[in-house]
């Protein structure tokens, strides 16, 4: 390159042309190098641009000459930039008007040591006009170091946040691993305190429980709290009746406010709407955090919990609530701390009352979710009052779900699907002491072939299960023939919420019970499906009980044989039945290694050569496979295709009665 052989020249001072510049002060150029800057000057007419002493040092070539054709000093900057510095200098020589105004772009330099430098030019507009001349003046700033800076801030932020999104999901992780065994503790202390004890010992586990209760509200707040942190919280919007969720809520405290003496009151106005949209769960939460706060901070008096409509528009209703009590107060230096996590107003109140400080962090997330406000009134000494304002759109579909007939049974089989130990002990314990009989099976694979060979009145199934779901392995049992296929599926849960409810009625699930297991719920909902059980009489899985026509369209097999003759159709046959079951092992393997392509390829095969021999179920099934994997619903072409087995073997059946070369009866 030319520049190097350029180089060594003067200094703008020596360099300067007769005229004085503003690059000729060299006071002020000292004065901008100690901030890293240098001034600019072009003149097109003799195209030269001069820049100060300190540019040159940062790029590395104090050697450099100050002052260079604009061509050559283009020619130091990164290819990118050079572009927008050549227009925008060529613009700011061009410009005739009059109003003031700095343009700037940013360019990286590399430096003979490989660095990259990146540097701000900013440019005075208009320049200063000679006779002769039009003087572009600007500054040069050095920004590598600011950048990097603000980089490097970006980066750790990104990081930091990284981190805290991973411990919050390790926590949430945690704490629904932590429920697991403290369902089983509570659902056992309840079995136990149901049977025989001494006084003593009734004392004892009725202490057992109250702690496993204490214990599991924690483990709630901190699964909540991380599952917002996390982003993982979601919020529903389902059509729910509003009244009634504050009154559950108010429901569910009574009993403690009554065991303090304090008196609960629900205080809705008239105008409140009836129906709304909105996540009814997790308002209810929010509630149940206000007003158990309330009770629990409140030794005599009451707790109202208002609520009210402050506005309506377009069927949307902003919605205040209240809940008021005449407890201990919030000093006003505690106030601001409140709503923030893991923040208690006083370390000796907490120690007296108990507690994890996250309770309103929770709220707060929550409704700032729901996009509302949420605040407090509090005078110490008198009382507080927690409000906060949602909007929610009124109206919506009425919810129904579907209902059971049939009364309350005893003795029904019930087949348990639960991979954890305690919990199917648990389930298993319950049905029991209800009179029924149960088995139990640890994963989805295993329910669906128990399903098939027994004969169930009900299944009760975990929803979470390795390999396939509790939601698969439920479609894949539908999809068996008969009365199996029609057992009522109970989905056993942590978190149903309404969201998940909906989606139980999309899928093969009846019904669920939530864990943590309440006793009486439990009962209910068991009661409830296990009387629609007909009594045992369902079809063994050798005697197929879909009528022959439904699995075989034996015109296809007459037309067949009509056209290639019975010997050759009967050697097809046999051809297929051999092919089918390898098929159906194959797929049984793609289905465990969870392979949508293998599966989509057998399901194609499946499909054509059932439909040429008029098997009708199975061509319908790789048709659906086939379909599911084209649309890249996972979830759907594995449950189906755990249909596959049980249906080859009613075709294999129903093929071996209706072979062309067997004897017409
Ligand atoms: P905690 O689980 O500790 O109750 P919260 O986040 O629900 O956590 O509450 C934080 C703190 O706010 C409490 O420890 C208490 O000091 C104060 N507080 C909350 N509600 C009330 C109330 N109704 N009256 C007085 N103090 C309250």
């Amino acid at each position: 390159m030319s520049e190097r052989s350029r180089g060594r020249g003067a200094g703008p001072a020596d360099a300067a042309a007769p005229s004085a510049t503003l690059s000729d002060a060299p006071l002020y150029e000292r004065a901008l190098a100690a901030a890293q800057q240098s001034i600019l000057e072009w003149r097109p007419g003799a195209d030269r641009v001069t820049v100060g002493p300190a540019f040159w040092a940062q790029i590395g070539r104090p050697e450099f000459g100050p002052s260079l054709p604009l061509a050559d000093f283009l020619g130091l900057v990164a290819a990118d930039d050079r572009v927008d510095l050549g227009e925008m200098l060529r613009g700011c020589a061009a410009y005739e008007g009059d109003s003031a105004a700095d343009v700037s772009t940013s360019v990286r330099i590399v430096t003979p040591q490989s660095d990259v430098r990146e540097f701000t030019v900013a440019l005075s507009r208009p320049g200063v006009r000679t006779a002769s001349d039009r003087i572009v003046v600007g500054i040069v700033s050095d920004a590598t170091e600011a950048r990097r800076l603000r980089r490097d801030l970006v980066e750790a932020r990104n990081l930091a946040e990284g981190a805290n999104r991973a411990k919050s999901e390790f926590i949430a992780t945690i704490s629904h691993e932590i429920r697991t065994p403290v369902n089983g503790i509570l659902g056992m202390t309840g079995l136990l305190l149901d049977t025989k004890l001494g006084d003593e010992q009734r004392d004892f586990a009725r202490t057992v429980q109250e702690s496993g209760q204490a214990l599991l509200d924690i483990v709630t707040d901190i699964l909540d709290f991380a599952k917002v942190e996390s982003g993982k919280l979601e919020l529903e919007q389902i059509a729910f009746e509003l009244p009634e969720v504050v009154a559950s809520a108010v429901r569910m405290t009574e009993a403690r406010a009554r065991a303090k003496g304090l008196d609960l009151l629900w205080q809705p106005d008239a105008k409140l709407p009836r129906e709304v949209q909105g996540d009814p769960g997790r308002l209810r939460q929010v509630l149940l955090n206000l007003i158990s706060n309330a009770i629990k901070f409140t030794d005599k008096g009451r707790v109202v919990v208002r609520g009210r409509v402050l506005q309506r528009k377009n069927r949307v209703a902003r919605l205040r609530f209240e809940i008021e009590d005449t407890g201990i107060g919030i000093g006003e230096s505690a106030l601001p701390k409140l709503f923030q996590k893991f923040s208690q107003v006083d370390s000796s109140i907490a120690r007296r009352y108990g507690g994890t400080g996250l309770g309103l962090a929770v709220c707060k997330s929550l409704v700032d979710l729901m996009a509302g406000d949420i605040g407090v009134e509090s005078t110490v000494g008198q009382g507080s009052t927690f409000w906060f304002e949602i909007a929610l759109p009124e109206g919506g579909a009425k919810l129904d779900r579907p209902q059971p007939t049939g009364a309350p049974r005893a003795g029904v089989p019930v087949l348990v699907v639960d991979d954890n130990q305690v919990n199917s002990r648990l389930l298993v314990a319950l049905l029991t002491r209800m009179g029924h009989s149960s088995d139990v099976v640890d994963t989805g694979w295993k329910a669906v072939e128990a399903a098939r060979q027994g004969s169930y009145g009900l299944v009760m199934m975990d929803v979470q299960l390795p390999g396939l779901d509790g939601y698969e392995a439920a479609a894949a049992i539908r999809a068996l023939p008969g009365k199996r296929g029609e057992v009522p599926i109970v989905a056993v849960t942590a978190d149903a919420t309404e969201g998940d409810r909906e989606r139980y009625r999309h899928s093969a699930i009846n019904d669920f019970v939530l864990k943590p297991i309440d006793t009486n719920e439990f009962t209910n909902v068991v009661k409830r499906w296990a009387g629609t059980w007909v009594g045992r009489g369902a079809p063994r899985a050798d005697a197929p009980s879909a009528p022959a026509d439904e699995i075989i369209d034996r015109a296809v097999l007459s037309a067949l044989a009509a056209r290639i003759g019975i010997q050759k159709t009967g050697e097809l046959v046999d051809l297929y039945m051999t092919d089918l079951k390898e098929r159906t092992e194959r797929m049984r393997v793609a289905l465990e290694a969870r392979d949508m392509n293998a599966l989509h390829r057998e399901a194609h095969d499946l499909k054509g050569t059932s439909g040429s021999l008029g098997l009708t179920r199975l061509f319908a099934l790789g048709e659906d496979i086939q379909g599911a994997t084209q649309d890249g619903n996972e979830k759907l072409a594995f449950a189906t295709a755990a249909a596959v087995g049980p249906a080859a073997e009613l075709t294999i059946a129903a093929l071996a009665d209706a072979d062309p070369r067997k004897p017409p009866s």
